[in-house]
């Protein structure tokens, strides 16, 4: 996805690499492979540490996220790249929220950014649609909305239980999420940007996404900026995906549509994310969990892996090997190397290799240039 923000680097880039649990311990390595196969052709050097935070240390030691950890994150490194938290043997998911929320809320990661980007036109369950027509972003605002853990609940377990989750919208929050997607489009040349809610519903919370956005827009003449319901717009996402070009949206129904989109464009084992400050330590992640059903048995598909790991290189300043990591997994769905999900018979391992050997085989970096 060009044109994130980058953070400007030293000589070398440090990569912070989290593989978790379930497939995310799986994809995460091959996404290593490829991105250090196609940094061989870089000025600059990639360096990755890897930490071992996930639900084994947890059932081992009872440390989610260690004491220490985001300040060594924000201060020593650059970039981060996740694999997935999750595990049957930790039903709470205590570590997950620990670890992956911590590191958003933070890092103060208010960007999830989640591009919907169809690379193959059998890919996508839409009749007729083929690339052109499916090319979209969701920014999902990531630190607020209902996903704050505000609220509780009271006579627990009794037939006059009650339970509230707060939405938290600051007009902080909802500014700079809606300025970030407007200055994403104009340094884009993305002509079109959709702000979604539920304010004809959620009148105080959605108010004032609407008071922000007229505000907002206002700066910014030069892109088609309209409004719809969140409703309307799943149903135009599937109707007529061409419309969409760049989408905001809190937190909650980015987590929706970022999923509807995934689908679009081929699967959760396609879709690749990026939790971002600008210019700060950010955090790269495929869309998908950690897939228990089908974690152990070398099936997963590292494709969403390896797309989120070339959005971190652009965040990182290397434009060029980001677009030969792009160039190299179109060239995988286009020869059906992939994984069963969409349709293939190869190994999680098998298509790693393969990326790694085509990045290296055509120099694709130094080509591009
Ligand atoms: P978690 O609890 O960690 O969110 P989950 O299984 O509930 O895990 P996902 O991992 O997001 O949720 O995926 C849902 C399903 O989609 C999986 O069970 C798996 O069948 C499929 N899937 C997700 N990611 C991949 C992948 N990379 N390769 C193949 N299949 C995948």
């Amino acid at each position: 996805m060009p044109g994130i923000p980058m953070r400007s680097g030293g000589q070398k880039a440090r990569i912070a690499v989290i593989p978790g649990d379930g497939i995310g311990a799986e994809v995460t390595p091959q996404a290593v492979k490829v991105l250090q196969a196609v940094s061989r052709s870089a000025d600059r050097e990639l360096e990755f540490v890897e930490f071992d935070w996930g639900a084994e240390k947890y059932l081992r030691e009872g440390v989610t996220l260690p004491s220490g950890a985001v300040e060594l994150l924000r201060d020593e490194f650059d970039a981060i790249l996740f694999g997935a938290l999750g595990d049957p043997r930790v039903p709470s998911n205590q570590h997950a929220a620990d670890i992956l929320l911590g590191l958003r809320f933070k890092l103060d990661l208010y960007v999830n950014a989640r591009p919907v980007e169809l690379l193959h036109e059998r890919l996508t369950p839409l009749r007729g649609r083929t690339e052109k027509d499916i090319r979209l972003i969701v920014f999902r605002e990531n630190t607020e909305g209902l996903y704050v853990g505000v609220g509780g609940v009271f006579k627990q377990d009794t037939p006059d239980e009650v339970a509230v989750q707060e939405d938290i919208n600051s007009r902080k929050g909802v500014e700079r999420i809606i300025r970030y997607a407007f200055e994403y489009a104009r340094q884009n040349r993305r002509q079109r940007l959709c702000m979604s809610d539920k304010s004809n519903a959620m009148t105080f919370a959605h108010g004032l996404w609407q008071r922000v956005f007229k505000e907002v827009r206002q700066e910014y003449a030069d892109i088609e900026s309209r409004h719809l319901f969140i409703d309307t717009l799943a149903m135009e996402m599937v109707r007529d995906p061409r419309q969409f070009d760049v989408i905001v949206t809190c937190n909650l129904f980015g987590d929706i549509l970022s999923d509807l989109g995934a689908q679009l464009a081929g699967g959760l084992g396609l879709a690749p994310s990026g939790n971002i400050h600008p210019g700060r330590t950010s955090l790269f992640e495929p869309v998908h969990g950690s897939a228990p059903n089908i974690a152990g048995q070398g099936i997963a598909n590292p494709l969403g892996a390896v797309l989120s790991s070339a959005m971190m290189l652009e965040f990182l300043g290397f434009r060029l090997q980001a677009a030969a990591m792009r160039v190299a997994v179109q060239a995988a769905l286009r020869e059906n190397y992939v994984t069963a999900d969409l349709g293939g018979d190869k190994t999680t391992t098998g298509v790693g290799d393969w990326l790694a050997n085509f990045v290296e085989k055509n120099n694709l970096a130094k080509q591009l240039k």
